[in-house]
């Protein structure tokens, strides 16, 4: 068995097999005909992932938030406006994003564990014109959902591009990118795409390949601009190599064997199935007595985000690492000592889950929390077998 604890944070996660051996095949230079026809492959299937037939991906060595940079540079010119629909720590982060490429952000904000109600963002998005809207779709410091349909129709019906951060729920969650009239969604390689972190993935509708195409003002990042990247992903998807910067050759290997996985689930499988552990796990928490941070509805299926009891602390993410399983403490600066948070998302299966829940009922007994041992267990078990 390795020595690593079951990898149970809110990404990076636990990787298949198949994803492993792809990382460890011998490097290759990225002109090699076999990386051009993994990337094409790549590009091919992240149409699918985002449902976005007529979309453009794009695949970048970054983190998630150089994907998330990369929407803001190539949309956002000074002087626009931007409304974000602010769930948590990361609607933050692209807010701050917006500014440095000089656009004026209006905050709809809600209190922690809710999100604007969608009356409440019609009414700002009336209030002036606005180039762009951006949504959390899972904000990963909360484990609050937004509605991304409805905020999109919003969007569209006031005429402003449509901007998602699907890191925490692409590959998990329903995401309908062009039905829903999405114009750019992005995420990372090492979230519910189950590859290692690494790989910045971007999807541009047409609509928002439009808008960039008429920006008025060049963007200011060579490493970021789509003019660079666009001949570039276009030449790989034909499996015809061309240089700009040196794409992470194995990561791209790595992320198709996981994108063939994804495709062979089928997307609808996948969040059903999320859906299914996302329940579980939320029935195991509240049989433990425990309060859940998003509120009743909104929670996301890709992790729980789940309050301390009683005078429980912050050592008892030690005592689940302890007993092998790393969950992750909080995020979110107005609650950080008061929560931890478990991802459930990949190919997280029956067993992973209910060896997470035993690791926490253990901790929270040896933390002093006053419940039935097995009672999480139990209520997962229950619902997992329906
Ligand atoms: N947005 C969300 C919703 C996230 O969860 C994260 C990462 N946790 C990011 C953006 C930033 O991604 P990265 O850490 O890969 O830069």
């Amino acid at each position: 068995m390795s020595n690593a604890n079951l990898l149970m944070i809110p990404g990076p996660i636990e990787l298949e097999p198949s994803v492993l051996r792809a990382l460890s095949e011998p490097q290759r230079g990225h002109m090699d005909p076999y990386v051009a026809r993994a990337f094409s492959k790549v590009i091919r299937r992240l149409r699918e992932v985002f449902h976005a037939p007529g979309g453009q991906p794009f695949v970048v060595a970054g983190s998630g938030t150089l994907a998330m940079e990369m929407s803001v540079a190539n949309l956002i010119e000074p002087g626009d406006s931007a409304l974000v629909v602010n769930s948590g720590y990361f609607s933050d982060r692209i807010a701050k994003m917006l500014q440095l490429h000089g656009a004026e952000v209006t905050h709809v904000r809600a209190k922690v564990g809710d999100i604007a109600s969608l009356e409440e963002v019609e009414k700002a998005m009336a209030s002036k014109r606005f180039k762009a809207m951006t949504i959390t779709h899972v904000d990963t410091s909360t484990a609050v959902r937004a509605d991304v349909q409805a905020l999109a129709a919003i969007a569209k019906r006031h005429d402003a591009l449509c901007i998602v951060d699907g890191v925490c729920s692409v590959g998990g969650e329903a995401l309908q990118m062009e039905s829903w009239g999405v114009d750019v969604a992005f995420t990372a390689s090492q979230k519910a795409l189950s590859a290692p972190p690494g790989l910045a993935v971007l999807v541009a509708s047409q609509r928002a390949m439009a808008a960039w195409k008429a920006r008025k003002k060049p963007v200011a990042s060579m490493y970021l601009d789509f003019a660079e990247w666009l001949p570039i992903h276009e030449a790989y998807e034909a499996e015809k190599p061309l240089y700009f910067a040196t794409p992470a050759v194995n990561l791209l290997l790595a992320l198709d064997a996981s994108l063939e996985l994804l495709i062979s689930e089928t997307m609808d499988a996948r969040v059903k199935r999320h859906q299914r552990v996302g329940d579980a796990a939320r029935a195991a928490w509240r049989a433990m007595g425990l309060e859940l941070v998003p509120r009743e509805g909104l929670a996301a299926n890709t992790l729980s985000a789940i309050y301390f009891p009683g005078t429980v602390d912050a050592g008892m993410v030690k005592g689940v690492g302890a007993r092998g399983v790393a969950i992750a403490g909080g995020l979110h600066p107005d609650i950080r000592a008061k929560y931890f948070r478990v991802g459930h998302m990949g190919s997280t299966n029956t067993g992973a889950l209910l060896t997470t829940i035993a690791a926490v009922e253990g901790a929270l007994k040896d933390a002093g929390h006053r419940f039935e041992l097995g009672a999480g267990i139990s209520a997962a078990q229950r619902l997992l077998n329906a």
